[in-house]
Formats: C-alpha cells, sequence, structure tokens
C-alpha cells in the first residue's frame, strides 16, 4: 500500500506492507488524515517512533468482527490498550500501561491506504459531518479535554496561549463553554480568526505578564511556552500543558512553588463530544484548512505543515 513512513528520514513509499491482520482488529481504508505537531515532533526523534505517521483521520471501515461497523465512516481513538493492568482498571485506560498509539507508539499510523484499530476504538461519523470536519475530532477531542480537568466557575481570566492549530480548537471549545477566552498568539491571520468567531485575541508582543490570569492554556508547543505561561498566571492559578516539544529545556520551576500554581498536563479527550460539538456546527473546523494535498505529496506537506502560521495540511490518502 501507499503510506508515508518515517525511519529516521521521512519517505512516501508506495509499496509499503499492509497493517498485519492480529486478532480482532478492524481494516480501515482511509479516506483523509490531518498533519499535526505531534506528527512534527516525531521527525525530530519525539517518542523515538519508527513507522507509518499520522493519529488525526476519517476512514471507511473494510472488514470488522463487529459487523455492525462494516461499510461505516469512522473516527478512531488512538490509544489501543490491555484492559488488564491496573490503570485499565481503574478506569485510567488512556494511561494503559501496555497501550500503542496510532502513529506515536509501537502501532502504525493513518497517513496510508490502510489502517487498523480495535473496534471498540471507532467512532462511527454522522452525515452531518463532512470528511473534512471529521478529520479534527481528535485533535478537537483533545481540546475538549481541558474542561474535563479545570473548573472554568468563576475563572474569569483565561487565556489560551498560542493561535496554531490546537490553540485555535481550545479556544473555541472554551468559548462554547460560555468563557470569556483570550487568544494570545504571534500570527495577524489567525487572531484575524478569532475576531471573526468572536473571541478576544492579542499579539504576543504586546504582552506584559502581569501575574493575573486564572488560567492559562499552553498550547505554543515550544519549550519557552510554559516559562510565559507561568509569568502570566496569577498565584494559584492554573496552568494546563497542552503540546508536547521533542527538544527538552532547562525550565525554573522556582515560580511554580512560590506562586503555588498548578500544572496540568493533557492529552487526548472525549471523542463523542467532539463529534457532536461538530454536528452541530459549534466549532469551526473549515477555517483552519491551510491546504489539501496527496498522501504521495506527504514529504513536502510536512514541509509546509512546519512552516510558522500554517494551519492544517489534510492528506488525500485514497488512490487515484
Ligand atoms: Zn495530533
Ligand atoms: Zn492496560
Amino acid at each position: 500500500m501507499r503510506a508515508l513512513v518515517f525511519d529516521n528520514a521521512l519517505a512516501f513509499r508506495p509499496r509499503h506492507p499492509e497493517p498485519p491482520a492480529s486478532s480482532g482488529d478492524t481494516l480501515l481504508r482511509v479516506r483523509q488524515a490531518g498533519i499535526c505537531a505531534t506528527d512534527l515532533e516525531i521527525t525530530k526523534g519525539y517518542m523515538g517512533f519508527r513507522g507509518v505517521l499520522g493519529h488525526e483521520f476519517v476512514a471507511d471501515v473494510v472488514q470488522s468482527p463487529d459487523r455492525d461497523l462494516v461499510g461505516r465512516r469512522v473516527a478512531g481513538e488512538i490509544n489501543v490498550v490491555c484492559g488488564r493492568c491496573d490503570l485499565c482498571l481503574s478506569g485510567l485506560s488512556a494511561h494503559c500501561r501496555n497501550r500503542t498509539v496510532l502513529g506515536i507508539l509501537n502501532r502504525d499510523g493513518a497517513f496510508a491506504e490502510f489502517v487498523r484499530l480495535p473496534a471498540v476504538n471507532l467512532h462511527p461519523i454522522p452525515d452531518s459531518v463532512d470528511d473534512d470536519a471529521a478529520t479534527f475530532i481528535e485533535p478537537l477531542a483533545a481540546a475538549f479535554q481541558v474542561l474535563k480537568q479545570i473548573k472554568l466557575d468563576g475563572r474569569k481570566w483565561v487565556t489560551v496561549l498560542g493561535d496554531g492549530r490546537l490553540g485555535l480548537l481550545v479556544a473555541q471549545v472554551l468559548r462554547d463553554a460560555n468563557c470569556q477566552v483570550r487568544v494570545i498568539g504571534k500570527h495577524p491571520v489567525k487572531l484575524a480568526l478569532c475576531e471573526k468567531w468572536s473571541i478576544r485575541s492579542r499579539p504576543l508582543a504586546d504582552i506584559v505578564p502581569r501575574h493575573d490570569q486564572d488560567v492559562v492554556v499552553d498550547c505554543t508547543g515550544s519549550a519557552a511556552g510554559l516559562e510565559t505561561a507561568v509569568q502570566m498566571v496569577r498565584p494559584r492559578g492554573t496552568v494546563v500543558l497542552k503540546t508536547t516539544a521533542a527538544a527538552g529545556a532547562p525550565l525554573n520551576l522556582a515560580p511554580v512553588v512560590i506562586d503555588e500554581i498548578n500544572v496540568v498536563g493533557s492529552r487526548c479527550g472525549p471523542f463523542r463530544e467532539a463529534i457532536r460539538a461538530l454536528a452541530e456546527k459549534r466549532i469551526d473546523v473549515a477555517s483552519l484548512i491551510h491546504r489539501r494535498m496527496k498522501l504521495e505529496q506527504g514529504v513536502e506537506a510536512m514541509e509546509l505543515a512546519a512552516r510558522p502560521g500554517v494551519l492544517k495540511v489534510i492528506l488525500s490518502c485514497v488512490g487515484a
């Protein structure tokens, strides 16, 4: 099959082996997939991953032990879990000690013609959510996770730091939850999008951190982001870390202690809520699409997605 593979270098392979049939897995034919910061970080060494990249996708079910799924259009949760370890048994299966993660950890991803996932990971997509919107289900679910982790009641000053792909989803999710969120970013085009959504925004260059925000959600994807977030949040406030960066950087944690700041890491989130929000058109994702490219142009597409200011690049995975 055709696939975009990272193995020390990124390459498009026209004849990559299809994912092996392991017991219970469902075979999916990928329609399209989105490139995200995690994919770019992997090509810089994050997670030490080797294999087919890609974890944000919409696909058709080709074969499945769950007959009801065959022929359905689906999105897929990316953590494949054991169901037996202490974390799975205590309801924290996203943190399963034996997990594989689609296109990130020991499992080939969706930048390919075919991908496999267990049937329990799959969510059928209603007709009211088109393929473009469906490609955003995974990252939008991750944005909804912020609402699961922090209480917004009475938190008046909430900032999303970073106007990238994920930051703009998190900002919309917070606004959808009736939060008066503000976005701090670097790119006029993206800050203009915020204006379109009636979300307040400011250029980073205009900001003097004042230790006055109740909540800061760091979506910068840079090591410097946490440092800025810590300077912006008030004592006893909350910083949510939404992005990972491959490069470790020295970090001064003294302000976290002195100001008694809550630092909350945040990763994958609820697919059902993301699908419902898209079906009800509460979140605008169409404006986040920068360009659509073919799987064959995957290397070029990843280079484009890495450029500053570029939003979602979508890879079309269906054959010619
Ligand atoms: Zn992602
Ligand atoms: Zn487990």
